[in-house]
């Protein structure tokens, strides 16, 4: 299983993760990009890959 993490302190909420997540494990409302559904991850690595600031990463649990 895998688990994205995001680094608060790094994340300029682009959104651009939780636009090309084919899960949509994250959520972008209100200003803010959260991990919403984690389970559904298939560690695609897509979300790391377009992050402009590295700021998500995958946890293998
Ligand atoms: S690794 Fe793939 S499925 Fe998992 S959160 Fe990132 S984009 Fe979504
Ligand atoms: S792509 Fe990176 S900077 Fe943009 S919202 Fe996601 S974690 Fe934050």
């Amino acid at each position: 299983m895998f688990m994205p993490v995001i680094k608060e302190e790094d994340c300029t909420r682009c959104r651009a993760c939780a636009n090309i997540c084919p899960k949509a494990v994250f959520d972008a409302k209100n200003g803010e990009v959260t991990v919403c559904s984690p389970a559904y991850c298939t560690g695609c690595e897509s979300c790391t890959a377009v992050c402009p600031k590295a700021a998500v990463t995958l946890k293998q649990l």
